[in-house]
């Protein structure tokens, strides 16, 4: 638009006040203690032109912490890209046994997207925990519809992980919320969307004015949902967590 301000807006800079202060986490307590293999993810990841789409490895270790307080053992991811929170979700979580002889897959991930998946599959292959993961390559919607089909799936689920469509995750709260155990907990990816949900809308880039809205819709429909608790946090790109009362 010809009038609208130099954007105040940085894709680089995060919401920290620094990049220094940024890379003064990532350095001091992420890297260090980021498996190999998700650094090699990572990296193959970046030849990708979309790259900037992967959780950051921040979020991730906070993810992993999160996996491992809620002792989540089944779990459903929606918007993998090339596989950095499904590879990291695959790694923390335990086996699931088997039944009848059959391995117990523990991870149902979805995804319009195989081509993106299949960059990073050689490395969760590599990790041996490929046996985790069912990918459906769908809509996230219709593949909801249809594991909420199965009665054995609905109030199954510990863990929920919605990073794609910013447009559809009120839709896809409806359903996770059918699938999560009381108790179960779903965090929902960039809620803050650059920091763009608190600055006056000439300040922000066209391009992300109509995401910035619905993002500001879904947080304040969340902060009045009485079936979740919740804590929206500055990390990556705003994360929500919410427990399922
Ligand atoms: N969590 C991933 C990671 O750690 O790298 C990043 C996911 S990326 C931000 C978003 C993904 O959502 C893309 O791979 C895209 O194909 C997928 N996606 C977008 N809309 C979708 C939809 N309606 N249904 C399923 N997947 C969708
Ligand atoms: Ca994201």
């Amino acid at each position: 638009m010809a009038n609208r301000a130099k954007p105040a807006f940085s894709t680089d800079k995060g919401l920290l006040q620094t990049p220094e202060l940024y890379e003064y986490i990532l350095e001091t307590s992420v890297y260090p203690r980021e498996p190999e293999l998700l650094k090699e993810l990572r990296a193959i990841t970046l030849n990708h032109p979309r790259a900037f789409m992967a959780t950051a490895p921040d979020a991730g270790q906070f993810m992993a912490l999160i996996l491992k307080l809620v002792n989540a053992k089944k779990t459903i991811e929606i918007g993998v890209f090339t596989g950095y929170s499904l590879l990291l979700t695959a790694l923390t979580i335990p086996e699931g046994g088997k039944v009848m002889g059959l391995t117990v897959i523990c991870i149902t991930a979805i995804d319009i997207d195989r081509n993106a998946y299949e960059i990073g599959l050689p490395i969760i292959e590599k990790a041996g925990v490929e046996h985790k993961i069912n990918f459906i390559e769908s809509e996230a919607l219709p593949a909801l519809n249809q594991l909420l089909q199965d009665p054995k799936n609905r109030g199954t689920f510990d863990f929920g992980f919605v990073d794609a469509d910013k447009i559809n995750y009120a839709n896809y709260h409806e359903k996770l919320l059918e699938l999560l155990k009381p108790g179960g907990v779903v965090i929902y990816d960039n809620t803050l969307w650059g920091g763009s949900v608190a600055m006056p809308e000439v300040s922000v880039p066209e391009s992300r004015l109509q995401t910035r809205e619905v993002a500001i819709e879904f947080n304040k429909f969340l902060a009045a949902d009485a079936r979740v608790q919740i804590s929206q946090i500055a990390l990556g790109d705003g994360i929500t967590i919410c427990r399922r009362l």
